[in-house]
């Protein structure tokens, strides 16, 4: 560590003489090692102090810097007066505060910088000077960090996909400083908002804008990352997404599947930032390409799951998802105290169909069945596969009577309507139906049971018919 200058300590002095409890000594070193940029100046915003930290950051030895105003760290003249006007004068009754502000160094980069400003009393309350406390709004090393989360949030197996897509919202808001982070669907001129984290809990997921009037319109002309660090004094000024939301920085990227636009994702805030830099525009390909990768794999595993749920003959809900909503139903009536009828049914004789007109025919019958089944009932009625031509009708809020009515009049349609099973034949089905209704308490296998006994009961009875 260097030694304070003399100078320094002499000017520091000067400045915290009125603080008579602590010694200006102390201060001074402490500033000396300090890794934010400390700038004293007196009453007329005339460094007299700046510790080694100033001059790292602004790139002016403190000898450049010394005896001058304030007025050539900042990018605009305008901050300097509204900050003098603020807080910076004599007069000021404002508390230390932290605000943000955009700097220029000395090779004329600006660079946004936050701020703790306060007004320097003597013991009797006079004004003697002012002190800003600066540092940078981000920092290089965080794109290390940033890839770090990254890299920890996709590799984390007890996460689903959509809580990774959210936790790597949050890692590019931490990353960027900023405030709002998106996930956007886009179709059309339909901008969706479809995962977000918005610090102020403004946003909701499932927002729709017009894309033409959103700054993610730029990301996508443009076809690649784009950034805005303050869009008030860029080319978007008078664009209308920024008459719409105001956001001073922007940060998005397409989002590809497959080769076809997905949506963007993006980070903004109403507060302008440091511009943007190469390593966050890194940061965003590869915050896309992983957002793309997860929203693969999740539709290619609802794709599977839904898969799983289908019998492929008839395109009815197979026995696993038959019994699971059959379960769902059981527990909705259960809970509510409602009605429930499962009607069982069994196509008769159908061994003697695939004897007679061979195993292909017989497909075509239950797939012609299924075609029939679908389309009676109510909406809130489902029919499924349970087994070969074995089906169960599952129909909530309905009694026997109702069941029954829909148990005949599903074997008037299939008297009515033979059905095609190829080379110009047509055949007629027949089925036999048994009737339950839920129990007060009963359990799923309880109702299919007894559904299964009175089915049994109309085949000896002499099929085509429904008891219960
Ligand atoms: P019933 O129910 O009236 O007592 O007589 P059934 O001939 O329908 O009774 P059973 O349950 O003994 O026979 C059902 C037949 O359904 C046996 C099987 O060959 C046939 N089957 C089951 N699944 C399929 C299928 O997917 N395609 C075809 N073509 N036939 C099937
Ligand atoms: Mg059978
Ligand atoms: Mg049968």
């Amino acid at each position: 560590m260097k030694e304070p200058k003399p100078g320094d300590t002499e000017s520091a002095l000067s400045a915290f003489s009125s603080i008579s409890a602590i010694s200006p000594l102390l201060l001074t070193e402490i500033f000396h090692s300090f890794e934010d940029a400390v700038v004293v100046t007196d009453t007329g915003r005339r460094m007299v102090y700046v510790n080694a930290a100033t001059e790292q950051l602004f790139g002016y030895t403190r000898d450049e810097l010394y005896g001058q105003e304030t007025k050539i760290l900042y990018a605009d003249d305008s901050d300097f007066l509204e900050q003098g006007q603020k807080r910076f004068n004599v007069a000021s009754r404002l508390a230390a505060e932290n605000y943000r502000v955009v700097y220029r160094r000395s090779d004329g980069e600006a660079f946004l910088g936050v701020t703790t400003g306060a007004t320097m009393r003597s013991a009797e309350g006079e004004v003697v000077g002012f002190m800003g406390i600066v540092r940078p709004a981000r920092s290089a090393e965080q794109s290390l960090d940033a890839l770090q989360k990254i890299h920890n949030i996709t590799s984390d197996v007890a996460m689903s996909h959509d809580q990774k897509i959210e936790s790597l919202l949050r890692a590019g808001l931490d990353h960027f400083g900023l405030d709002i982070a998106i996930l956007s669907r886009i179709s059309g001129n339909d901008y969706t908002v479809e995962a977000c984290v918005d610090l102020k809990g403004e946003l909701e997921p499932s927002t729709r804008f017009d894309v033409s009037g959103t700054y993610c319109v730029h990301t996508l002309s443009e076809n690649k990352t784009v950034g805005f660090h303050f869009a008030g004094k860029s080319d978007i000024q008078n664009h209308p997404c920024y008459q719409n939301f105001k956001l001073e920085s922007y940060i998005g990227t397409p989002i590809r599947l497959r080769g076809e636009l997905y949506g963007t994702i993006n980070f903004s805030s109403p507060f302008p930032v440091e511009p943007f830099c190469k390593d966050d525009y890194i940061l965003m390909e590869l915050l896309s390409d992983t957002v793309s990768y997860l929203l693969y794999t999740k539709m290619t595993e609802e794709k599977l799951e839904a898969l799983a749920r289908v019998d492929e003959l008839t395109g009815l809900p197979n026995r696993r998802a038959t019994l699971e909503r059959l379960s769902d139903s059981v527990d909705q009536s259960n809970r509510f105290a409602t009605n429930l009828v499962v009607l069982a049914v069994d196509v008769d004789h159908f061994k003697n169909i695939n004897d007679k007109w061979g195993h292909a025919a017989g497909d075509r019958a239950l797939a012609g069945f299924a075609r029939v089944a679908s389309g009676i009932g109510r909406k809130t009625d489902f029919c499924g596969r349970v087994g070969g031509e074995e089906f169960v009708f599952v129909l909530p809020g309905s009694n026997l009577e109702a069941g029954e009515a829909l148990g005949n009049g599903l074997r008037e349609r299939l008297a009515a309507e033979p059905i095609d099973i190829g080379n110009g034949e047509f055949i007629t089905l027949t089925v036999s139906g048994g009737l339950a209704m839920l129990e007060k308490d009963e359990a799923v296998e309880s109702i299919l049971a007894r559904a299964d006994e009175a089915m049994y009961k109309a085949k000896r009875q002499g099929r085509d018919r429904v008891c219960w």
